[in-house]
Parts: C-alpha cells; sequence; structure tokens
C-alpha cells in the first residue's frame, strides 16, 4: 500500500493543469515535466518500447509471455488535471483507518470533508484516504489511473508466473480540456481494444455516453428610437427569449438523469441589433438525438418564418456541429470487452457498477477513431475540486482489475 500511495504522491505533486485557451499540446508546458518523469519510470520498472511524441503522448508495451495468440490490450489514462481549480502546490493528506467522522482538510479556513455532504464517504470506513489540505484539487483524475497502470504493469513484471499477452498502455495530456484523444496516435497504439482507467468510485465501468452537439443561433434585430418604434423596431433579445421559451421546459440538466436527454442553454449575449444564443444538445440514443437537434432548427425556422418579411430575410441563423457519439454504437459489437472487464471484477469481489455516462470520456472518441474504449474505475470522488479523495483500497482493487483483465484475455479458451 505505502507503494502506492508514495508513487501516486509522486505524480500529483508536479502541476500539470491544462489551459483551454491556448493552441499548443500539451496545451501547458508544464505538463511535459511529469510526462518526461512518467517516460524514465516505465523504462525503470521495465516496460519496452517506451515512446513520446512531439505532443507528450506517451506509450509503452509489456510483451506477451505465452505462446498461444491473444489479443493486444491498452490501457490508457491522461496526465493533465482541469482547470476548473488549481492544480499547483497540491499537499496531500493521508487519512488512516478512516473512523467515519469529518476530515478536517484545512483548520484555518475551515474547510471540511463532511460524510453528513458526500455519503459516499461512509463506504470507506476504516480505509486510508488521501484527501486535499482544502485548498487545491487532488489530481486524482486521473493520476490515480497512471498510478494504477504503472503499478499493475510493475506487478506483471517482478510476476511472470502470471499469464498475458501484449499490453499497450498510453499516457495522454490534455483530456481535461476535451484534447486528449484528437492526437492520440490509435494505429501506432496497436491495440485490439483499450480501457481508460478514469472512472470514479471503485465498482464503475462505462462503454454508453452522450451524443453531443453544440448549436450556435444569432438573431438579429432593428434598432429604431423607443419613442417612435412602434411597428418597426425588432429587438433581437426578445425574439432569442422567445427561441428559449419555446425549447421544451423540463429537459434540461437540472430535470433530468439517467437516459434522459436534454437542451442546455450555455450561454447569451445580446443587444437590441444582435443576440447570440449558445447551447448544448444531449441524448444517449442517436435517433432521439438527432430529432433534438431538427427540434431547435424547427423552431429557429418557425420565428423565421413569422419575422422575414418584416425584417426583410432571415431573422435568425443557425448552426449546429457534432461533438462526440455514444460509443455503444461501437463497443456493442465488441461486447465481450465489457464482459471480460465485469468478470474481472466479480472474480475480484467487486461488484460492478454499469451506468450511461451523462457526459463523454476519450475512449468514446477513441472508439470513433478505431479503438473501441470502455472505461473503468479510477477509485477517486469529487473530481475537479477541493474535495476530491481517493481511498488507497479501491486504488488497490484497480490495480488487480487491470492485472485481472490482463490473465483473462490470455486464458486459452
Ligand atoms: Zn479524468
Amino acid at each position: 500500500m505505502q507503494h502506492i500511495i508514495d508513487r501516486f504522491i509522486s505524480y500529483v505533486t508536479v502541476d500539470t493543469e491544462s489551459d483551454p485557451n491556448s493552441d499548443t499540446t500539451p496545451s501547458t508546458a508544464k505538463q511535459w515535466d511529469l510526462a518526461n518523469q512518467l517516460v524514465e519510470e516505465l523504462k525503470a520498472i521495465g516496460m519496452e518500447e517506451v515512446t513520446i511524441d512531439a505532443n507528450a503522448y506517451i506509450m509503452a508495451t509489456l510483451p506477451s509471455n505465452v505462446e498461444h495468440d491473444v489479443p493486444t490490450i491498452g490501457f490508457i489514462s491522461h496526465f493533465d488535471t482541469t482547470p476548473d481549480f488549481t492544480g499547483a502546490n497540491i499537499k496531500p493528506q493521508i487519512v488512516e483507518n478512516y473512523d467515519g467522522k469529518d476530515i478536517i482538510l484545512n483548520k484555518e479556513q475551515n474547510i471540511v470533508l463532511s460524510p453528513g455532504y458526500f455519503k459516499d464517504l461512509l463506504q470507506y470506513k476504516g480505509q486510508t484516504l488521501i484527501t486535499t489540505d482544502g485548498t487545491t484539487l487532488l489530481g486524482a483524475d486521473d493520476k490515480a489511473g497512471i498510478t494504477e497502470i504503472v503499478t499493475a504493469m510493475e506487478y506483471l513484471i517482478n510476476n511472470p508466473e502470471i499469464k498475458h499477452g501484449k499490453i499497450r498502455i498510453g499516457f495522454t495530456p490534455d483530456e481535461e480540456i476535451g484534447r486528449g484523444a484528437h492526437k492520440f496516435d490509435v494505429e501506432k497504439f496497436a491495440a485490439d481494444w483499450a480501457y481508460t482507467m478514469d472512472g470514479s468510485q471503485i465498482g464503475e465501468l462505462e462503454y454508453e455516453n452522450f451524443n453531443a452537439a453544440g448549436a450556435k443561433l444569432t438573431f438579429s434585430g432593428k434598432s429604431v428610437h423607443p419613442g417612435y418604434a412602434k411597428g418597426k423596431m425588432i429587438n433581437s433579445m426578445l425574439l432569442a427569449n422567445k427561441f428559449i421559451s419555446k425549447l421544451p421546459k423540463h429537459e434540461t440538466p437540472q430535470e433530468t438523469k439517467g437516459y434522459e436527454g436534454f437542451f442546455h442553454v450555455t450561454g447569451i449575449n445580446g443587444s437590441i441589433e444582435e443576440t447570440k444564443v449558445e447551447l448544448i444538445i444531449r441524448d444517449h440514443d442517436r435517433k432521439k438525438f438527432e430529432k433534438r437537434k431538427k427540434t431547435v432548427e424547427k423552431i429557429a425556422a418557425k420565428i423565421n418564418k413569422k419575422f422575414a418579411k418584416q425584417f426583410g430575410g432571415p431573422i435568425v441563423s443557425c448552426e449546429i456541429k457534432d461533438s462526440y457519439y455514444n460509443m455503444r454504437e461501437k463497443v456493442e459489437p465488441v461486447i465481450h470487452i465489457v464482459e471480460v472487464a465485469e468478470k474481472a471484477m466479480k472474480e475480484l469481489g467487486i461488484k460492478p457498477i454499469i451506468k450511461p455516462i451523462r457526459g463523454g470520456t476519450d475512449g468514446c472518441q477513441l472508439s470513433y477513431m478505431g479503438l473501441p474504449c470502455p472505461n473503468i474505475f479510477a477509485g477517486g470522488h469529487n473530481f475537479h475540486g477541493k474535495y476530491e479523495y481517493v481511498p488507497v483500497e479501491s486504488m488497490q482493487k484497480a490495480i488487480e482489475v487491470i492485472v485481472k483483465i490482463a490473465e483473462l484475455t490470455a486464458a486459452k479458451k
């Protein structure tokens, strides 16, 4: 256990915050610090074909130790942390034998991690938790995943009696700003399938995510002196308001769960002459997703029809762009890759929690790039903020899941 803690701490104490406003890959130069450290470590534990490309994508191989043909499997994590909360000067705190009570993260600032608010804490009574000091995030998302993959590879190298096929591992920058997969060289990785170790609580196994699109609408108007505006003025802000009011009222993020999709207005910026509305559209079901996009277009078309004559042309333009799709489409034809992970968990006494993701993962993009890629728990909770924590026992179990999947994949049928 100490080995896992030490390794994890050696990663989270390196600041790797990514930056959505940068065009480079990695988006921040400091991500190289951990990337270079990881390359050295992978070589030191005896991984082969350790490579890092110009964009800081790391890949490495653990060769097969069996004679018969076994599919090549991959394990993937990201080493950046979210720009939503500071990841500099992380001072992890270790809570041994957690007693189920409040954890004081920071006495001076009165920051408390309480099971009264975060009920999940109670399932880890008696375990060792790693928390923040209340002033930063922890970075278990996704340095827990990296810790687990490196430790599992080290374990397989040190225990050659465990039989496995060829294993490829991949560490990426910039996942948190949605750019973890886009420069991932799937061909070079050359695995039959892979898993991102990037889920939250122990047992999570995910292979369904949203279909996602973003819409940008621009409403035009006509500004006239308000005292003389009758029959002349068109206020684009009111048109935008009309549009939003026509969206299905209860299909918003705050009123939906599970497989329910939504429309989510993310921004409005307007004046009388011009108002821009941005929204995102989400649905697990591809048909319903397409229908949602049509709904947006239809409402815009109606407003156009109603005001085109007065305005003298189209008064609203609507631009919809798909962002990503549900990986289920790509994973279902090879569902055995989910089943083997499920079996691995069950054999280790872990209850698989299989549920649709209400978002996307790097794995969904990779799945559409030709690498089917479900997501497995990395063990952490409360990502992207100061209440983030990870039970060391969950990391230990994730390591065992990786080893077990490798073993089961290589088992002769
Ligand atoms: Zn993550």
